[in-house]
């Protein structure tokens, strides 16, 4: 089939690297159109992934603005339209990856007359988004999508209580390649070696700086942990919240973690750096439309707590495949820690089943079939 991606953002988050492997098995046909340019299109040209950057200025891609602000950000938006249209035309279909891409993906879609797909990788809830931008969201999807693929259940209901179309709705998790989470121990001991972090207990975060991913709340709890805890965050603020950047360095100097806490910026080497840990701890103070960490943790065969909101609730089983604790709570993070910490056994076990059970799950060869299948029946309505 041939695919028109879109996406606006060039650099990499969760719904990048997801699209990167969703666009795989049609890389001979393919072409995924960015609208700024960025690490995304270094990654999917390392995948032989045909990638065009259509816009060369940076789009404000700050989710508290409304969609028609930051696309205004554009020096003509009308142009994109334009060059998406006319590309469409050499395509079958058009596959919006983002919100700014279902906005010029919806207008190429009604002019080229080719059938959209949105692929819905947000939770359309007043924590993450201005009710402008969720109405525009709702209005579009449910006017010109054929179909709106969510990535977990939690962001089917929140796009429903928006106003979408739930029969248009299907719930696809992301897919992960198993095979690339067993990597030998010397990789991930050199790490600790190289970090200094031997002899310690170390708790990952993985994820962008920002708020609402709440590494703040991971720092609270460790100061309530002996000192023999460490942790170490990584990932870097992508979209200009680096205030919360220099406020999490002021946290580390007011609990006296200075020692204790490694920031180490964005890295390629999630598969090593998750091995290294005894923890992995994803802290999101609002709904996680999926969290990708989580799994890769699984499939890392690392313990993994996450917080009880959105998707993450569909993805840890508490006390089987993982821990969950509520969203801010960093004295019941600050006991699972600890449970953790004391019982390492116990855990081990948490993390081998959960590895077994995720490698079933969230197996990219059966994820891409299914969405194969739901693009397949576009055609046949
Ligand atoms: N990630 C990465 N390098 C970093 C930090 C994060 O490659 O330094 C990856 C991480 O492994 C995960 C993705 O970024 O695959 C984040 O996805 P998630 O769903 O957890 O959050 P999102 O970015 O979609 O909000």
């Amino acid at each position: 089939m041939k695919i028109l991606f879109l996406d606006q953002s060039g650099k990499l988050g969760g719904a990048e690297l997801s699209l990167t492997d969703v666009a795989k098995p049609y890389r001979e046909t393919c072409l995924v159109c960015l609208f700024a340019d960025g690490t995304f299109r270094e990654l999917l040209e390392q995948n032989h992934i045909p990638v065009q950057v259509l816009a060369t200025e940076p789009i404000n891609v700050s989710k508290e603005s409304g969609i028609l602000d930051s696309l205004g950000s554009i020096r003509s938006i009308v142009s994109l339209i334009v060059k998406v249209t006319t590309l469409a035309r050499n395509y079958e279909l058009i596959y919006a990856n983002t919100q700014k891409a279902l906005v010029i993906g919806a207008f190429a879609s009604f002019l080229s007359r080719r059938p959209l797909v949105y692929h819905l990788r947000d939770i359309l809830s007043p924590d993450h988004f201005s009710s402008t931008n969720r109405r525009v969201a709702v209005t579009l999807a449910n006017r010109f999508a054929s179909l709106v693929i969510t990535n977990s259940q939690a962001t089917q209901a929140a796009f429903v209580e928006a106003g979408g179309r739930r029969e248009l709705t299907h719930v696809v998790y992301n897919g992960f390649e198993p095979e690339n989470y067993n990597i030998p121990d010397t990789d991930a001991h050199e790490i600790r070696q190289t970090l200094g972090l031997e002899g310690q207990f170390v708790i990952g975060h993985f994820s962008r700086l920002s708020p609402w991913k709440g590494q703040h709340i991971l720092l609270e709890s460790v100061a309530q942990c002996p000192k023999d805890i460490t942790v170490i965050l990584v990932g870097d603020a992508l979209f200009g919240e680096e205030d919360y950047v220099k406020e999490l360095h002021q946290t580390v100097t007011e609990l006296g973690l200075k020692e204790r806490v490694h920031f180490l910026g964005f890295r390629s080497d999630i598969v090593p750096l998750m091995k290294a840990c005894n923890l992995i701890a994803h802290t999101s103070t609002a709904p996680e439309p999926f969290g990708r960490v989580i799994i890769e943790a699984m499939l890392c065969e690392r313990p993994v707590v996450g917080t009880a909101a959105g998707g993450v609730i569909e993805l840890i089983e508490p006390g089987k495949t993982g821990w969950l604790f509520p969203p801010g709570n960093s004295q019941k993070l600050a006991q699972i820690i600890m449970s953790c910490y004391q019982q390492p056994e116990q855990a081990d076990a948490i993390a081998h089943h959960a590895k077994i059970q995720a490698t079933q799950r969230f197996n990219l060869k059966t994820v891409n079939q299914q969405i194969a299948q739901l693009l397949s029946t576009i055609f046949r309505t």
